[in-house]
């Protein structure tokens, strides 16, 4: 296959992308399939013969999208939204075709230059104060663990970074039960261990309780621990749970740590000036992230991380050897200094699509509607009966349930084998929940209807 194929199959690809996304309502929204279903249909050796590519075609076609569960589904209510605007997609599609690595300034200036101009109009977009800047990452999870390891080595006066972490005091972060399992797996990845992510107490709302972060620090310094840093949740994944930011901050502030706050979901509704008193008090944090591509629309992964000073970032995942050195351009951005990987995607061309295609009126309208249609759906199954309403809407997510888990876990069951929405689950104050967040880029209001109108189907 050549670059002459190349642009036949790519004209192709993109009826195919066209006729793929108007059916997406007529297939089912998860993959019906039990394991194993698609990679008995490959061959189990490498070919050792060329094929040509109308036979890798047909085959994609046959055996692909049958296997997949449909994200862009306008039904697809289920976990949170990874969205692909149409305009990000296309941005994808040039990124491809220049496949650059924009690993330093140099080796794609338009990439390293788009990304600070992006990061700059997000940041007055969710109405962030000056001075923030930041960087983008593939995943909130790593955007996160590069926060813990910065808490690291801030506490350790960068010791962990030349001597490891042998010797030292037991180091300690501090998070609700509420905050995402990326925290728990970056605290085993630094090496801080699960054991020292201590799940401060919430209060009746799920939020972190200031008064429990401020004596749980106390206490572990009194025992000769070594607290690092604290996590807070702006929309937790579970139930949407917002911590009191403000107080928490102030808490951490007094006691001489830094804040990083998890708003992977609900960051994108920042755009909307209305719901930032959820956040209130977020200009106090050291770090910030969001995903872009959950609600936002910008195509997965475009995880956006806001920093107040990236220095002490840039002192712990930084480092510059000769053959990454731009002669004579020393002072340009370098993002790969700011993030795990050293290789990246140029990822910021589909912000910039997608801010400009929809502008933030357009982007807010969607979210505004998603959270309004929401409020519609969450009446009319508390209406259903047989079914309560556990957690009420967090901007658009709320949680239901039947009268016991084995009845619940039953009807989820029903909703998902029927195929025309798709929604998971989650546990909470011990109790099994169906959880039903709006989010979808392309869904209207029938589609968010249809939640509570086939769920009444179902049980009728
Ligand atoms: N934080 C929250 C609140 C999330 O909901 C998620 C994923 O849904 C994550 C973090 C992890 O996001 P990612 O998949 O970008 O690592």
């Amino acid at each position: 296959m050549d670059h002459d194929d190349l642009r036949h199959w790519s004209k192709v690809a993109a009826d195919w992308a066209h006729d793929y996304h108007k059916t997406l309502r007529d297939r089912p929204v998860r993959a019906p399939l039990v394991p194993g279903a698609i990679g008995k249909q490959l061959p189990m050796a490498p070919p050792e013969d060329p094929a040509l590519p109308e036979v890798i075609f047909a085959d994609f076609a046959r055996i692909v999208p049958p296997g997949m569960t449909h994200w862009q589904h306008p039904r697809f209510f289920a976990y949170f939204p990874a969205n692909a605007s149409p305009a990000s997609m296309l941005a994808e599609q040039l990124v491809n075709a220049m496949a650059s690595n924009a690993l330093i300034w140099q080796t794609s200036p338009a990439a390293a230059e788009i990304e600070q101009v992006m990061i700059d109009w997000l940041r007055q977009a969710l109405g962030l104060p000056e001075g923030f800047t930041g960087t983008i990452h593939d995943s909130a999870t790593t955007a996160t663990l590069s926060a813990i390891l910065t808490m690291r080595e801030q506490a350790l006066d960068y010791a962990g970074l030349r001597v490891g972490l042998a010797g030292q005091p037991s180091l300690r972060v501090y998070a609700s039960a509420q905050t995402h399992s990326s925290v728990d797996k970056a605290v085993r990845i630094a090496g801080i261990g699960q054991d020292n992510l201590v799940k401060v107490a919430t209060d009746a709302a799920n939020a972190m309780d200031p008064a429990a972060l401020d004596a749980a620090i106390a206490a572990d310094r009194a025992a000769g621990l070594l607290p690092v840093g604290v996590i807070l949740c702006a929309g937790g994944t579970s139930i949407g749970a917002f911590d009191r930011i403000a107080e928490c901050i102030a808490v951490a502030k007094a006691r001489g740590l830094p804040v990083h706050v998890d708003a992977a979901w609900a960051g994108s509704a920042m755009i909307c000036p209305e719901f930032r008193p959820l956040w209130a008090g977020i200009e106090g944090a050291e770090s910030i992230v969001f995903n872009p591509h959950k609600w936002l629309g910008a195509q997965f992964d475009c995880s956006v991380q806001f920093l107040r000073d990236p220095g002490p970032q840039v002192r712990t995942l930084g480092l510059r050897p000769t053959y990454l050195e731009t002669a004579g351009r020393e002072e340009t951005v370098n993002f790969n200094e700011w993030t795990v990987p050293l290789g990246r995607r140029f990822r910021a061309l589909k912000l910039w699509f997608t801010l400009r295609a929809y502008g933030l009126a357009g982007l807010r309208s969607r979210i505004r509607n998603h959270v309004a249609w929401a409020l519609e759906a969450r009446d009319a199954i508390a209406a259903l009966p047989g079914l309560v309403i556990v957690t009420e809407l967090s901007l658009a997510l709320f949680t239901f349930a039947c009268a016991s888990d084995a009845e619940t876990e039953a009807l989820l069951t029903r909703i998902n084998d029927d195929g025309r929405l798709y929604l998971t689950q989650t546990r909470h104050q011990g109790r099994y929940l169906i959880r039903v967040q709006i989010g979808q880029f392309d869904c209207t209001r029938e589609d968010v209807m249809m939640i509570p109108n086939t769920i009444a189907e179902l049980m009728g």
